[in-house]
């Protein structure tokens, strides 16, 4: 296997223009990348014009990389009962699905919610619903990805059966636009276990049991500051945090896993260059 065809990379910033996204991430060595199509942190972005559009796809055409996918806004909620914070959640979301739809994005990753004190049943009763409601205004090919979460606070989505409760739940013609993202450092926090060969391989058959590995669409890369089963999401870098290194080494080389693209959401007051460091050393674990 050539290092081209290591479906690596990290998450990049888009925030001086969205096709200048592809010139960063081909800097530091990314195969695939993730992207904000809008600020994370707004509810909606302005409108993304036809030149912006066309400067983008003819980007992706000329770069070396191969997939793009993309990370929703970090206000979404629709877990919330919350009127007007669900209200503005769906807006959201529908935006953010139209503009991966237009810029040819295929999968957006989505925080499934928090239910807030209403209970975990009656969260993941909105997050069914809300699903729907996004999908059926935004009609197209781009696919939400649940990501599973480490469980903090209310957050929802942090067993994998939370995941293919949610998926089920959703009527058929929605189910199919509907997949998961794997986020190591969230598993982990949530009590997953994947630091032993045993203890990963165990943990990536019950995924598999559990949701299918065919519907994860989507790693991220991430070590964990949190222990195992202590439900806190702080992202460290690779070999800095609770997960051995080696437990990357074998994500890399795990044939199941192969062509699903892994993205870094690393910290660092460098992130260029630690992601340019950590993409360079999991090509180079892969034997
Ligand atoms: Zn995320
Ligand atoms: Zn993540």
């Amino acid at each position: 296997m050539t290092t081209k065809e290591i479906l690596v990379g990290s998450h990049v910033s888009s925030a001086v223009a969205l096709h200048s996204a592809f010139r960063r991430g081909e800097s530091i060595g990314c195969v695939v990348m993730q992207i904000f199509t809008k600020s994370g942190r707004s509810w909606l972005g302005s409108k993304i014009t036809d030149k912006e559009v066309d400067a983008f796809k003819a980007a992706a055409k000329k770069s070396s990389i191969k997939m793009v996918i993309s990370h929703a806004g970090y206000l979404i909620n629709i877990a919330s009962n919350k009127t007007d914070s669900v209200k503005n959640s769906i807006k959201s979301l529908i935006d953010e699905i139209e503009r991966c739809e237009i810029l040819g994005i295929p999968y957006l990753v989505l925080h499934p919610g928090s239910h807030l004190g209403a209970g975990e049943n009656k969260g993941i009763e909105q997050i069914i619903n809300n699903t729907e409601i996004a999908l059926e205004a935004s009609p197209g090919k781009t696919m939400i990805l649940l990501e599973n979460m480490a469980g903090q606070g209310t957050n929802l989505g942090y067993k994998f059966d939370q995941l293919k409760q949610i998926i089920d739940g959703c009527k058929t013609k929605y189910r199919k636009r509907l997949g998961i993202c794997l986020d190591t450092c969230h598993a982990f926090a949530a009590g997953y276990d994947i630091s032993t060969p045993e203890s990963y391989k165990k943990t990536i058959k019950y995924l598999d049991e559990v949701i299918g590995l065919e519907h994860v669409k989507a790693i991220h890369l991430n070590d964990s500051y949190g222990a195992l089963g202590s439900r806190i999401d702080r992202h460290a870098p690779l070999g800095e945090g609770k997960i051995p290194l080696q437990t990357f080494e074998w994500i890399m080389n795990d044939k199941k896993l192969a062509d699903i693209p892994k993205i870094l959401e690393t910290p660092s007051d460098n992130e260029m260059a630690l992601w340019a460091k950590e993409i360079k050393l999991l090509k180079q674990m892969v034997v």
